[in-house]
Parts: C-alpha cells; structure tokens; sequence
C-alpha cells in the first residue's frame, strides 16, 4: 500500500515523496481513511508511530476542499516542543494546499502570535494555557472549527489540563470532527473520549502497556498433572462462550487440543507447526463460531483479532510481563468485559511473581477445591486426595459482558 492509496489531496503524496516516504505506518493506514470519511477516532498509538501524518493527511485534505476560514482546525498538544515538533510536521502538506498554519505556545511574546491569530490562520497548534490567554483577549474564535486533534491526550491529563480543555472546546461546533491520539487508554481517556467525541471509531497500534480495566485476573493454582483436567472443567462449568487458551509449546498446544476433543469440547490448536492453510481453517472457524475454543500459542495468537473472545486462558505462564499483557488483551475488547485466568503450578511461581511485579499488584487467587499452595499469600485449600477438580471457579467467570458503550473498535497490531 502507497499514500496513493488513499483518496487524500494528490499533492500530498507528491510533498512525501519528496521526503522518501512512500509507505503508510500502520496507524496511518488505519487513521487516514476513517478521518477521510469524517469519522471521529481514538487512536492508541506512541509517538514514534507515524500518528503526526496520520492526522495530517485527512484532515489538510478535508480542509483544502474547503473555504480558507479562520480557526477551522485545533490540534491541542501537552507541551511547546510537541506543538512545534506537530507545527513542522503539517507544514510541507499545509504550504502545497495553501493552508495557512500558527503555532500558539508559551514562552514566546503575544505580538507576533496575536498577529496571526488576528489575520485568521486556518490552522493552529497550540498548547492549552497559552490558547486560552488568547482566547481570553478576545483575540481567537472557534465559530468556524471544524476539526480538532487532541494529541499526546494522556500526558496532556497528566499535566492537569483537563479544565482548560473543557473551557477551550467549550462554544465549539457540536458537528466538528475530533481525533484523539493516546499511547495509553486508561479510564480517564475513555471518558475524555466519551465527553468530546461522538461514535468515535478505536483504533489500537502495537504494544500495549497495561492491562484493560474491563478484563478480570484470577490465579488458579494446581498441581502440574490436574492442569488439563483443571481446564475441561473450567471450558464445561463456567458458562464460558468464546476462550483462547494459550500454551507455550507447540506439542503441547496439540495435545491439549486433543485432550479437550476426547471431552467433548471442540477445540482447534493453532502454533506455527501447521501449515498456513490449517492455521487459517483454525481461525475461520473460531472466529465465525464453528468452535469454541482455540488453544494457541503466543506467536500464533500474535496479531489475533477476534471480537467477542469471553475468556483467556494461560494453561501456563507466559515468559514475560509484556506477553502477559497481550494475552489478556485478546479478551475485553470493544469494551466488552472479558475474564482472564492463569493456571499457575507451584514450580511457576517465581514466574508469577515477574507478572505480578509488571502489575504492581497481586493477582486474585481462585478459591476452588484443588488449589495447592504456591505463594506465601496464595490461598491454601484443602483438596480430596488425588481427586480430580470437581468444583468451578467461584468468582470472576462468567458475568455481565457486552458493548458499553457506542465506542466502535478495530483493533491494528504492529
Ligand atoms: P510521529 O509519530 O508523527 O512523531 O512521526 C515520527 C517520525 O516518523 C517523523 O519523523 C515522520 O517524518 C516519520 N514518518 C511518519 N510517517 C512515516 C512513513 N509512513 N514512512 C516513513 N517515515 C514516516
């Protein structure tokens, strides 16, 4: 895929040739079609990923088919050199469509920013308290604003800016389009999102840093040998809908898998043992719902996109904190509620420890009746001598889940 791809001003394509680049990133390749259409977006994405030409392209193209006007486009920043670093970015695509850009920060004199304000810039970037300076001096309206980017929107709530964005967009057209770019997406940007957008469609790019909220964690700790029989039971007695189970190796992926077969439970393994066309079968059938169950592992899930997945399971433990992470967010999605359970041996425990540590927090143990000890805080239950499982979790499965919000998402793996 090519800029020329896109339907955005063919100049623009000419101006990034220019610059050797030719080939979207892939939050640009998300991005730009949705702002084309004049959708609202979310996007969770890092500096780094491209996001400054992602806003830049649609919406310089939106405004070029437009009349010049002051004010039709705000791109908030948290700091002076983001706004600067935004200003430089915009700049060739805004000089090729005639648009005329300013750059609103602190640290600098009034003069020369009122003046531009005053001629009626189309474009302007700016941090918030600065903005609003102006604002007060009556030298800025926003009666013609059309889009507005909140850029770096976590930071720019770190910083406190909240209340100044309220003021700021206050008066603002209630049909304008905003794009809001994060490299997190914690409680308070949803409801920022919720707040300032309207049916604004989610985008996600690459790593994410820290588990969704809407994701439950419960710790059933077992005994190697009951594992399996542990997980046939969890799939059976949990009311559970749609459950990725990872697994580390590939032979085990597959014998799991059989395992859960020869109960009745219609599962699939996916790793990267099987050829391409197996692996796509895999998925298809998962998810178009011909199975339940897809036992994989963490390179085959890689990049997974499926909707509706009700439960995670780690039949053991991933190797890292960030695997965790990306495990669990397979579930929870489109702020849908989703459960996440971690089958944890006494021989994985320092293991459990690396992921609790990435939390900052412990994780809820399951208390059911085949729990051994594993942590010196892990819920000790009595057990029947060698006795299978014989009880389901008590908490955290099952439950209300659904879309909460009208939030669409599509999600972009890196
Ligand atoms: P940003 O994440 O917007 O701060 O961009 C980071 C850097 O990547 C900037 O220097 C951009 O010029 C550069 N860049 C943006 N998009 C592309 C692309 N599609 N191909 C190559 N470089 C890019």
């Amino acid at each position: 895929m090519t800029f020329s791809d896109f339907d955005i001003n063919p100049l623009f394509a000419q101006v990034l040739a220019r610059e050797g680049i030719t080939v979207p990133t892939p939050v640009q390749a998300a991005a730009i079609p949705l702002a084309l259409e004049g959708a609202d977006v979310t996007a969770i994405a890092q500096t780094g990923t491209g996001k400054t030409l992602g806003f830049a392209l649609p919406s310089l193209t939106l405004l070029s088919e437009g009349r010049p006007a002051p004010g039709r486009m705000l791109v908030l920043t948290p700091t002076r050199e983001l706004a600067q670093q935004v200003q430089r970015g915009m700049m060739p695509l805004a000089k090729a469509a005639r648009l005329r850009t300013t750059c609103i920060v602190g640290g600098c004199g009034f003069g020369p920013q009122t003046q531009d304000l005053r001629r009626g810039v189309d474009i302007i970037v700016a941090t918030p308290g600065r903005l609003l300076d102006h604002m007060q001096r009556g030298n800025v309206s926003f009666d013609n604003l059309e889009i507005v980017v909140l850029d770096e929107a976590d930071r720019m709530l770190d910083m406190g800016f909240l209340p100044d964005i309220r003021r700021i967009l206050k008066d603002a057209p209630e049909d304008r389009q905003t794009l809001l770019f994060s490299a997190t997406f914690p409680k308070e940007i949803e409801r920022l999102a919720k707040d300032f957008q309207y049916e604004a469609e989610r985008i996600e790019i690459g790593a994410i840093s820290t588990p969704a909220e809407t994701v439950t964690q419960q710790v059933y700790t077992v005994r190697k040998d009951e594992k399996k029989e542990l997980l046939a039971h969890f799939l059976q007695k949990t009311g559970v809908e749609t459950t990725l189970v990872f697994i580390r190796t590939k032979h085990a992926t597959d014998r799991v898998a059989k395992y859960l077969r020869s109960h009745g439970i219609e599962a699939e393994p996916i790793h990267g043992g099987r050829s391409q066309a197996q692996r796509e079968r895999a998925l298809d059938g998962f998810r178009k719902g011909k199975f339940s169950v897809l036992v994989a592992t963490d390179v085959a899930a890689r990049g997974l996109d499926v909707q509706g997945i009700t439960h995670v399971v780690n039949f053991d433990l991933p190797k890292t904190f960030e695997d965790y992470v990306h495990r669990i967010g397979r579930t929870g999605r489109a702020n849908a509620t989703g459960d996440a359970v971690t089958f944890v041996t006494p021989e994985e425990a320092k293991d459990l420890a690396v992921i609790e540590r990435g939390l900052g927090r412990s994780i809820e143990r399951a208390v059911w009746e085949g729990a051994v000890p594993v942590a010196s805080h892990a819920q000790r239950a009595e057990r029947p001598a060698g006795g299978p499982p014989r009880r389901g979790p008590r908490r955290g499965s099952g439950g209300g889940r659904g879309r909460r919000s009208g939030t669409r998402q599509r999600a972009v793996q890196a």
